[in-house]
């Protein structure tokens, strides 16, 4: 188990894992590849101080670097879910599974809004992980809602496991169903199946871990960036305000003391 675990991989996790692990705490970055970040797109970061000339790739390259050299653990997975357990927290990505004595959220802008029936559905028939349920779905009809970038190779596997995919790049879906999923109306057609993997970037905080309390779609914070959930702290683009690199590193500062203090407290 790490000290803390932290979901994102930006300028808000990357400097929260630093300062972690500078306060000897054991730290896990797990996030999407951040070369898909939009941060990695930006050709000129003009206003981030010492470094007028930076580009997002060599910003994003360098903070992963130095993260790495004080020796943070950097994972590589979509995060589906996140629980708390009574003095843990399991972070679960694919099919693989984390746990950490605190988590820090730093999704970055992630999209709050989900499809009407996709919350209501969510584990009767409605899926964030190939890898984890698509066995469930052999020989079945479904649909993938292709929304992140490596969403075409999760319908390629799910092909190749015999479900009959019908893949779409849509966002304008309504999941239909009563007991179970029924059908997926896209575009205004009614697709029949029997389940729809939902496959996005990120996911919106309130699913990702029940009981996160939100504000205008940024999660909650206080001023030590702790969350409505006990042990769980957030920094950076999730929790609103500027949306900017100098911003985001020094609240994941603050966010990586904060729970560095919460797990001390807990050993005291
Ligand atoms: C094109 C562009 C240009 C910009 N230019 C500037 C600029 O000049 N100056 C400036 O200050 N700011 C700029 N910004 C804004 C800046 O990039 C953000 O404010 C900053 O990156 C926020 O950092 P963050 O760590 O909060 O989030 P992000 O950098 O968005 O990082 C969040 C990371 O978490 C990952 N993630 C989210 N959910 C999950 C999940 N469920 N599982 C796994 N991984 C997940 C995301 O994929 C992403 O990699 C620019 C942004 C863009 C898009």
């Amino acid at each position: 188990m790490y000290d803390i675990l932290i979901i994102g991989s930006g300028p808000a996790g990357l400097s929260a894992a630093i300062t972690a692990r500078a306060r000897g705490k054991s730290v896990a970055v797990i996030s999407n590849n951040a070369a898909d970040s939009g941060l990695y797109r930006a050709s000129l970061i003009g206003n981030y101080p010492g470094l007028p000339d930076i580009s997002g790739a060599e910003l994003s390259d360098r903070l992963v670097s130095h993260a790495r050299a004080v020796g943070a653990d950097l994972i590589t997975g979509r995060v589906i879910s996140a629980n708390a357990t009574k003095d843990s927290f399991g972070v679960a990505y694919g099919s693989e599974f984390e746990s950490g004595r605190a988590l820090i959220l730093c999704l970055g802008a992630t999209q709050t809004s989900i499809f009407p029936g996709e919350a209501e559905l969510l584990g009767r028939g409605v899926s964030y992980c190939a890898t984890c349920d698509g066995m469930l779905y052999r020989g079945k009809n479904i649909v993938v809602v292709s929304l992140a970038p490596d969403a075409p190779e999760e319908a390629e596997y799910l092909r190749g496991i015999g479900c009959h995919v019908t893949e779409l790049k849509t966002d304008d879906i309504t999941i239909r169903g009563d007991s179970r999923v029924r059908s997926v109306l896209a575009d205004g057609d009614e697709i029949p199946c029997d389940g729809v993997f939902v496959l996005r970037e990120s996911v919106a905080p309130a699913i990702l871990l029940p009981g996160l309390e939100s504000d205008g779609g940024y999660i909650k914070v206080d001023r030590d960036f702790s969350t409505s959930v006990p042990g769980v702290f957030a920094a950076g683009d999730c929790v609103g305000g500027a949306l900017q690199i100098a911003k985001a590193v020094g609240e994941g500062q603050q966010a990586a003391l904060s729970a560095a203090t919460y797990i001390d407290r807990g050993i005291e």
